[in-house]
């Protein structure tokens, strides 16, 4: 996604070799006009796929996931940290490790509102280790719904989730590729 790749030429910052800071249009500030664009685009590849709810984990895939949502015409389920004891009916939960905190959630969803006829697409911002997308790959599982594939904005195909989850048998789009990145700033995309 060509406008995508642009901004994060534009204003993405290298940090301690392999954290891409994208706080200017994603992570911190938002441009809703480029997350807009992002959900027409996984409409666009998930096009073929009957998809009843979109998932995501708190915090930062929640407004991509929103706007994805908006194209699709389905609600956002986002998973929640660390949280057990207001959600009613009991809840599917799995344990993920984060890559930016570099700590293990305990992240849940209500078993009230994913549902084993649900046909779910996973939303996130990253695709680093591959914890994330597998964490929630394994809450769809719990919940008997069918997981039709993981839709993610940025991921770093020089860290091995994207091998990871491919492996495991799940359709990963992601919407900008990047293949190296060096402390001085320099980012390359794959294709
Ligand atoms: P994974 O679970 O695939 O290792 O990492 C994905 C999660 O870590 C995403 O939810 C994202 O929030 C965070 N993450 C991983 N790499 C980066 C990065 O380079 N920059 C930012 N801002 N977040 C990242």
């Amino acid at each position: 996604m060509e406008i995508l790749k642009e901004r994060i030429l534009k204003e993405g910052k290298v940090r301690n070799g392999d954290v891409l800071k994208v706080g200017t249009f994603l992570n911190h500030q938002i441009d809703i006009k480029l997350l807009e664009e992002i959900g027409k685009e996984f409409k666009k590849r998930f096009s073929d796929c009957d998809i009843t709810k979109i998932l995501t984990i708190e915090s930062s895939g929640i407004a991509i996931a929103c706007m994805a949502a908006q194209s699709f015409g389905v609600p956002v389920v986002f998973a929640k940290k660390n949280t057990t004891k207001n959600l009613d009916g009991g809840v599917y939960s799995s344990q993920i490790y984060s890559f930016t905190h570099g700590k293990t959630y305990n992240v849940v969803v209500s078993k009230e509102i994913l549902l084993a006829d649900d046909k779910v697409l996973i939303i996130d911002d990253f695709l680093a280790n591959g914890k994330a997308v597998q964490g929630l790959a394994n809450i769809v599982e719990k919940s008997g719904a069918s997981l039709v594939g993981a839709g993610i904005v940025i991921e770093k195909s020089f860290e091995p989730g994207g091998k990871e989850v491919r492996g495991k048998g799940i359709r990963v789009e992601s919407l900008a590729k990047i293949s190296a990145m060096s402390p001085d700033g320099k980012i390359e995309f794959e294709d």
